[in-house]
């Protein structure tokens, strides 16, 4: 048996990237299309080193994920970096306060570091299902410039535009600050164009500011057969009760907790009836090691578990899922990509025109995550690195 790898450094490289002709709206922080605008985004590199030499490595997480480390991050020197569950399991613990943060990003790092020691994709290691992964076309938020989605009518034509491509699903992001009307015109338009052809879901990110009008939304989502929505309304996508109610008044099947973090949540707001399809996202809680536990207890209760955001991440954990539909490609925009960093070497890419004629992605297959990280476009964008030995 080869020596385990014991952990000897953390390293946490911020870096910033720009994205031209998108602004992000105050004070959501919705990135929006604007034609002329340079916005610049931070994204952050997690790095795990061991003394047998292999580095396990991740992009993703806020700075304010990151902030709630330093305590806890030291205690991982000299500690077996196989041990997953146990450090899963003591981060939950010792980040209580700091609602858990960082706890995924290490633990997604770990998965990369495991993999590439057993030589294997993180796949594999959990139970491979499938290799290829439907994908929905997800949409920027609505705007309101020239070319942009701005109108039923361009939501429709880009509807259009991604079945044609051969995506099987669309999402609809739209306003954050919109007369009712407006939104129920564009599902309307949307399902008379391409309903029946793509699967549609409706995503309004917590911005209906009431239980009526997200009535609204969800009986127009009824009539045009939407496949889900998610987080209605503003009381911010977490109160059980007030879900289960809106699932006794709208018919079209509803995917909440996206805003509820970790497991033990996840399974009280499913026993509460809250929801008909399940929220994970592996940034949030608590890294491949948290989701699948989600997607399991989610099994046990029949349900399937749909990943928020795309990534390496995303695309292993689903891989090794049967309870699950589609990734999200996103965000997409007739006129802009979607606002991920190009930290990728090889032919890693989420982007409108990464599916296969399917409408499908790959998982990667290589050893980890599978992906490389270009270290000199993180490098040369540093705004700060810390260091933790
Ligand atoms: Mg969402």
């Amino acid at each position: 048996m080869k020596n385990r790898p014991k952990i000897t450094k953390v390293e946490v490289h911020q870096f910033e990237f720009e994205m031209k002709d998108v602004e992000i709206e105050p004070p959501i922080a919705i990135p929006v299309y604007k034609p002329g605008a340079v916005t610049h985004l931070k994204a952050h590199a997690i790095r795990i080193f061991s003394d047998s030499g292999i580095i396990g490595e991740h992009v993703g997480g806020t700075a304010t994920e990151y902030s709630a480390l330093p305590t806890f991050v030291r205690s991982l020197i000299g500690r077996n970096a196989l041990e997953r569950e146990a450090i899963y399991n003591e981060a939950k613990q010792a980040l209580r306060y700091q609602a858990r943060m960082g706890m995924s990003q290490v633990d997604i790092a770990l998965w990369d570091l495991a993999g590439k020691f057993y030589e294997a994709p993180v796949y594999e290691l959990l139970g491979a299902y499938r290799t290829s992964l439907p994908c929905y076309a997800s949409t920027y938020a609505a705007d309101s410039s020239p070319g942009g989605l701005n109108s039923p009518e361009a939501y429709a034509d880009f509807g259009q535009q991604c079945l044609e491509m051969g995506y099987p699903a669309l999402k609809l992001h739209l306003w954050q600050d919109a007369p009712i009307e407006r939104h129920i015109a564009v599902i309307h338009a949307v399902g008379k164009r391409v309903g029946g052809k793509m699967n549609l879901m409706l995503d309004p990110f917590c911005a209906i500011k009431t239980f009526g009008e997200a009535l609204r939304i969800g009986w127009a989502c009824d009539e045009e057969r939407f496949f889900w929505w998610e987080d209605p309304f503003q009381d911010g996508g977490v109160s059980a009760f007030a879900h289960r109610k809106l699932r006794q008044l709208v018919r079209t099947p509803l995917l909440q907790l996206e805003h509820v973090r970790g497991l033990e949540p996840h399974v009280d707001f499913i026993v509460a009836d809250g929801t008909d399809f399940v929220r994970a996202q592996p940034n949030y809680d608590g890294g491949i090691t948290g989701v699948m536990k989600i997607a399991h207890a989610a099994e046990g209760f029949g349900l399937d578990v749909e990943l928020n955001g795309q990534g390496p991440a995303q695309r292993h954990l689903m891989a090794a899922m049967r309870n699950s539909n589609y990734y999200e490609m996103g965000l997409l925009h007739p006129r802009v990509p979607p606002f991920n960093p190009p930290v990728y070497k090889g032919d890693y890419r989420d982007s409108m025109d990464a599916i296969d004629e399917n409408g499908c992605i790959q998982v990667p297959r290589g050893p980890g995550l599978g992906v490389e990280l270009d270290w000199d476009y993180i490098t040369e964008h540093s705004t700060g690195v810390t260091v933790y030995e």
